[in-house]
């Protein structure tokens, strides 16, 4: 899922502004920069997003310079890790080619080591017993 805060880095990146004003957001973004899953992702946070940009009106400088410097960058690079790894896990499990062959499918043993298919199929079962090659 994307974080709001992705959002708001996307638009400050892009050279607008996120303010609050009476208590609603302001979005100043270039014409097409953000789509229908980013407006409903500043809808949906838009309550957290009022109280990060503008807690109380005496520390609302001081908040906005927080967020605008080092909190948010924090934030956005903890999401952004975060995705990547969401992204390795599930997407791009790399593959290890067989060393030998180059096959890439593969299969695990009860041990947790990795075979090749090719090479090493796993044994059928009632198969003999074999001392392993390794
Ligand atoms: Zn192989």
């Amino acid at each position: 899922m994307t974080s709001p805060l992705i959002v708001l880095a996307k638009i400050r990146n892009a050279g607008g502004s996120v303010s609050v004003v009476d208590q609603d957001l302001e979005v100043s973004a270039p014409p097409g920069l953000l789509d229908d899953e980013d407006r409903s992702l500043l809808a949906k946070y838009k309550h957290d997003l009022v109280k990060v940009l503008a807690p109380s009106y005496e520390t609302q400088e001081r908040e906005a310079i927080q967020w605008e410097s080092s909190a948010p960058d924090d934030e956005v690079a903890t999401a952004l890790e975060l995705a990547r790894e969401e992204w390795q896990e599930y997407v791009l499990e790399d593959p290890i080619p067989c060393s030998t062959c180059g096959e890439i499918v593969a299969w695990w043993d009860s041990w947790g080591n990795r075979h090749c298919q090719a090479c090493d199929p796993p044994r059928t079962p009632g198969g003999k017993l074999t001392c392993s090659r390794t």
